[in-house]
């Protein structure tokens, strides 16, 4: 049998493991498919192919778009997008900067909380990658300013923290049409975090294709209702652990191995779609 992990995180976004190191880890954890999806962009995607080719692992290409939906945080995942498109990666860039504009508002709020942190020790944690709150968090650490990751969001970034910002995010429409214009497969991100059967039906009349059925925190209730949606509307089923290296060591790359015959599935609609 041959297993698939189709949510990990480099350190091109928050996670940090390199590359090459995240194929290693995926050899180790006997996977023999994993795509990266990191936070709006895709420049891990060469490296780890490179990475792969020595290890026979196959990569999925692959991305995490975050959106805005009233206010709230909507992931959708894009698999196998042309991650080459110079199109797509001048829109990226874009995203990139926002999220760079977003860490002023951040660390502004912070500041008028009383908590000495600067944008900067922000980027220095980040190194170029799409910076967001998880290195918030970690340069809060860093700084003695907080004793964990968790205690950052827990009092300070978190959903409805007193120091987070949205900042500019497409919005769930603007994501699947993004995906589908390159040549993707848009899959809804933990649903659980959402909570919103309404939701999701308007994301599926918009070309949502898929839901990550599997994922650390889904119940095996919330797996059966999300494997039921999918059922009744047609839909992919996915999975993977959402691996962010030791920024959170408590979701190892391989806790969800989901059967590679999903993976096909996926490819096969794709197909169908150019
Ligand atoms: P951002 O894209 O900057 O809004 O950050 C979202 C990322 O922050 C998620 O993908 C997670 O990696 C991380 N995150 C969100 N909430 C929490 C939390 N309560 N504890 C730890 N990490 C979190
Ligand atoms: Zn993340
Ligand atoms: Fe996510
Ligand atoms: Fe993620």
């Amino acid at each position: 049998m041959k297993f698939a992990d189709l949510h990990l995180h480099t350190n091109y976004s928050d996670g940090t493991y390199t590359p090459e190191e995240l194929v290693e880890k995926a050899v180790g954890a006997k996977l023999s498919c994993i795509s990266i999806t990191d936070h709006d962009t895709v420049g891990a995607i060469p490296e780890a192919m490179a990475a792969a080719n020595a290890s026979g692992i196959e990569i999925l290409p692959g991305i995490e778009i975050s959106c805005e939906y009233e206010l709230r945080e909507v992931h959708i995942l894009g698999y196998l997008i042309d991650y080459k498109s110079s199109e797509l990666l001048k829109r990226l860039e874009t995203l990139k900067e926002n999220r760079i504009s977003r860490i002023y508002k951040i660390t502004e709020k912070l500041n008028a909380l009383g908590i000495g942190l600067k944008a900067e020790d922000v980027f220095s944690v980040a190194n170029g990658a799409t910076v967001g709150r998880l290195h918030v968090a970690r340069a809060m650490v860093l700084k003695g300013l907080v004793k964990t990751v968790s205690e950052a969001f827990n009092r300070y970034i978190g959903d409805s923290g007193p120091a987070f910002s949205l900042g500019f995010r497409f919005t769930p429409e603007e994501a699947i049409k993004f995906i589908h214009d390159n040549a993707g497969v848009a899959v809804l991100a933990h649903p659980y975090i959402i909570k919103d059967e309404e939701l999701i039906f308007k994301l599926i009349g918009l070309g949502l294709m898929g839901l990550e059925v599997y994922y650390p925190e889904h119940s095996q209730g919330e797996i059966n209702f999300y494997l039921g949606l999918a059922k009744e509307y047609n839909l992919l089923v996915t999975g993977g652990s959402d691996c962010h290296g030791s920024a959170k060591p408590q979701v190892r790359i391989g806790s969800i191995k989901i059967p590679y015959d999903l993976v096909e599935k996926m490819k096969e609609v794709r197909g169908r779609l150019s």
